[in-house]
Order: C-alpha cells, then structure tokens, then sequence
C-alpha cells in the first residue's frame, strides 16, 4: 500500500509518519516528477490553502491530481486540504480542486476560537479528540456527500465516494483510527485495481 502525501506546504510530516506507524508506505508529492510513481492514495494536509493551490498549479500538479481525485483515487484531506478540494469557499472567490460537492467556510472560527481541541463523534468510529487549527466548517453539503461528523452542530467531516474531508487534524492526535479507516478505503479500492500511474508526468 502507498500513500502519496503532497509535501509542497504545511502539516505533511505528521501524516505521513501516522500512516507509516500504521504499515503505509508513502511518497512526498514536491514535484511533477513525483506524480510518476504508483500510488493507492492522496493524503492533502493542512496548511495555508492558497499558498498550496498556487504551488500545485506552479508546480505542474493540479491538473493531474485533479484527474485522478474526480476519476476515484481515495483521499484523505484535513483542514487546509479539505478546503482545496471543496467545491465553492463562501468567503473566497477562489475554488481549487472542486472534486467535493460542499460549501465550506475558511478560518471559520474566528480569532478568539482558532485554535482549540476538543471531542465529537465521527461516524463508524465513535468519539475521537479533534484538533481545530484556523479550520475550516462546512457550511453546506450536497448530493452524494454523507456527513460524518459535527462539533457543536457545525460540520466538521463529510465523505463523498473516496474523498474524507476533515476540518480537523486527525494527525495531531495519539488516535489513530481516522488514518485506519482512509488506509481500510485505499485497501479496498487497491482490490478494485484502480491504481493510477501518470505516465507522460
Ligand atoms: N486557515 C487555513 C486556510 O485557510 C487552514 C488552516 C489549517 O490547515 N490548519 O487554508
């Protein structure tokens, strides 16, 4: 099982180091070049979102990436990730990836609260500890999309086909379950044989 991790900004290490505790192994996505090994699953970390978008697209990985999430490559995003795969930002003109039908809302939380821990539910898992880092909510979900989490009744976890995205920092915390429960949609869509190459990357 490999784990692409795009390590062009922000929080990559710590998932990348979760997933490799868990038997993953994984590949750092700095440049184009990187796009030319097999992998089974994306990992978009937090992070500042534009800066990340404008890399991608510098770096000549947007439009590949972007392929590959809307052809069903399993995704794991949290926080600055889940906002470069939403659809529409309520308080920013710009949209990245767009491969997730919802409406989020950046830096959501406001000064005072930017950054806290807490507990919620997530959905199959149970009550895990949830890490808000100037995250994200998602203010709207649209067909297809389940939601799997909420704090204080905002939504803060939905799954669209293969893609989770997570306002939170799952990678932050001694639990592992959320990364168990990516590598369990990898494994199964590995079985499927959809593994993606880009050859002319
Ligand atoms: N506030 C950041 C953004 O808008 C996200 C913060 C994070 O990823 N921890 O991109």
């Amino acid at each position: 099982m490999k784990i692409a991790v795009l390590a062009v900004q922000g929080a990559f290490a710590e998932h990348r180091r979760k997933l490799e505790a868990l038997g993953a192994e994984c590949v750092e996505l700095r440049k184009r070049t990187d796009l030319q090994e097999a992998f089974d699953g994306l990992v978009l970390p937090g992070g500042e979102s534009t800066v990340q978008g404008k890399l991608l697209k510098e770096l000549g990985m947007f439009d590949d990436l972007k392929m590959r999430i809307a052809d069903g490559l399993p995704v794991l995003a949290t926080c600055a990730g889940l906002i470069l795969l939403a659809e529409q930002i309520s308080n920013d003109e710009h949209t990245y990836f767009g491969t997730l039908p919802v409406t989020v809302k950046r830096n959501a939380y406001g000064r005072q609260l930017g950054s806290f821990r807490a507990e919620s539910t997530f959905k199959g898992i149970g009550k895990i500890p949830m890490t808000f880092i100037r995250a994200p909510y998602i203010e709207r979900v649209g067909a297809g999309a389940e939601v799997l989490a909420e704090m204080d009744g905002k939504i803060v976890a939905v799954r669209y086909g293969r893609q989770l995205g997570l306002s939170f920092h799952p990678e932050l915390e001694a639990d592992n379950q959320v990364h168990e429960l990516f590598l369990e949609l990898c494994r199964a869509d590995c079985s499927d044989d959809r593994r993606t190459t880009l050859k002319n990357a």
